[in-house]
């Protein structure tokens, strides 16, 4: 289906819960997630009605998400189902990657194409401090898991912090070098409930360049501004959600785990599917996508976003 602005939305980031074995500081607060009843959350049948109704109005291409979708108990029915729907051309997951090791050979049984790790550091007592309780070790063994059980195209997720992680730049580029994977450094967005970070932390992503001028440009991937070190075996890609946001090309659709959908990441709720029949749930997603603004305010520390929750109960 095409939106008021001539955007043709082809994609739909479905939330399958706000739990999460981790509490990084940019995404959830520390005391975790206020749990919220299980009745008002949507349910496996809910979802794989909600990806139907999405594939009837031309979504083709599925993204799930959380909080840490690996929780998640029936994780790999929803993918199953959800990979079965007619006109579903690809199952994509993000994980923080803890659970991989049991998960990835399932995950790929079950029909999901390609997964993202999250990966913000590659110093132990770094990663334990911004996740609050992670491990390290865990991550790389998902890392290994994801590769070992043939996933293709895996990307590394960086979110890029002043002050935190820009002393990586070149040691987190160079894990292209080491491995089959891109990694993508995504700014920091100010969202509503993470920590309050400094000015300083929302750095641009073109600070990545200045580290690195060997990078050679290679095009664009989506909505990843994509180069490549030399002699590497994946890209190293640019994602500016901050400093120069990609609402022109924005083809999402997101559906949160307690049945909001939201036309843009950073606007409120727009309304919720739960209870609703396959039928019901197409036509608010219609009047959802009509409604989806041209842009969104530009964010920065002092501006942040509208999006009235944090990154873990959007699904980002
Ligand atoms: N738990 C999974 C994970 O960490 O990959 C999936 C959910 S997580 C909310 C999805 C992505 O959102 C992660 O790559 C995470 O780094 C990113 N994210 C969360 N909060 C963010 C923020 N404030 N700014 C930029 N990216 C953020
Ligand atoms: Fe959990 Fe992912 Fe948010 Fe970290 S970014 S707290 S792993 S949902």
């Amino acid at each position: 289906m095409v939106d008021s602005y001539g955007r043709s939305i082809t994609y739909l980031r479905l939330s399958v819960t706000e739990l999460c074995n981790l509490r990084c500081k940019y995404c959830m607060p520390e005391d975790g997630v206020c749990k919220k009843s299980h009745a008002d959350m949507l349910s496996e049948e809910e979802m794989i009605d909600a990806v139907r109704a999405a594939a009837s109005l031309g979504v083709k291409k599925l993204r799930i998400t959380g909080g840490e979708p690996l929780v998640k108990r029936n994780i790999l029915s929803i993918c199953r189902r959800a990979a079965a729907v007619e006109g579903i051309e690809e199952v994509c997951l993000t994980t923080n990657g803890i659970l991989l090791p049991e998960l990835a050979k399932p995950l790929r049984e079950a029909g999901v194409k390609r997964v993202n790790l999250s990966l913000d550091t590659l110093n132990p007592e770094k990663y334990h401090d911004i996740t609050r309780c992670g491990a390290l070790d865990d991550a790389l063994r998902g890392l290994e898991a994801a590769l070992s059980a043939g996933f293709k195209r895996v990307k590394l997720n960086t979110v890029l912090i002043g002050g935190f992680n820009d002393d990586e730049i070149t040691e987190l580029a160079g894990l292209t070098l080491r491995y089959p994977v891109d990694v993508r450094f995504i700014e920091l967005m100010p969202m509503t409930d993470s920590e309050r970070f400094g000015q300083d932390a929302y750095l641009p992503c073109d600070a990545v360049l200045e580290k690195l001028p060997e990078l050679q440009a290679q095009g664009k991937d989506g909505v990843s501004r994509l180069y490549r070190l030399p002699h590497a075996q994946g890209n190293v890609g640019l994602i500016s959600p901050v400093s120069a946001h990609f609402c022109k090309t924005c083809d999402r659709l997101r559906l949160t785990a307690d049945g909001k959908l939201k036309p843009c990441l950073h606007a409120p709720d727009a309304c919720s599917i739960k209870g609703l029949t396959q039928e019901e749930m197409a036509a608010r997603m219609q009047e959802a996508i009509l409604a989806k603004p041209a842009r969104h305010a530009d964010l920065s520390a002092e501006h942040r976003s509208q999006a009235g929750r944090g990154m873990y109960q959007i699904g980002g």
